[in-house]
């Protein structure tokens, strides 16, 4: 079903192209003629640039697609050529990211463990260790 419809999609490109280039001969046929004669002919010269600027213009639009589609080959191709590099950049892209997370958490890790391991003295309110009897700095006994 979509297989289809991208044909139907493709082939009408196709046609508009083609009466696109029509256009755009006819254009420069009727400015060549026009030329060619003895005698000019205005409606013939407005005729044909008009038919040249129609056809310029529908040509472009029809191209636009093809034109992405380039761009996108394009850029494929150079992903394709440049893989490894592309791949070492995301690895070590990866690693910091991974190195960075890491010290976050265990900073973070640590902090809690700190938190949890230190308390203040009764009497001196210094931070002391939460396992130790006395305090480091006054000696009073912890309760
Ligand atoms: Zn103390």
């Amino acid at each position: 079903m979509e297989e289809k419809k991208k044909g139907k999609r493709i082939s009408g490109f196709w046609i508009a192209r083609i009466i696109a280039i029509l256009l755009f001969a006819g254009g420069l046929c009727m400015i060549i003629v026009n030329s060619v004669r003895d005698e000019e002919s205005p409606a013939l010269i407005i005729c044909g640039c008009f038919s040249i600027v129609i056809g310029f213009i529908v040509l472009m639009f029809t191209l636009l697609p093809l034109m992405q589609k380039g761009m996108i080959k394009l850029n494929k191709k150079i992903i394709e050529e440049n893989k490894e590099d592309l791949q070492d950049l995301s690895t070590t892209q990866s690693e910091i990211m991974s190195k960075g997370v890491k010290n976050i958490s265990k900073a973070a890790a640590e902090g809690v463990q700190e938190a949890k391991d230190t308390k203040y003295c009764m009497y001196c309110g210094k931070e002391i260790n939460t396992n130790s009897r006395f305090c480091q700095y006054c000696g009073k006994e912890q309760k």
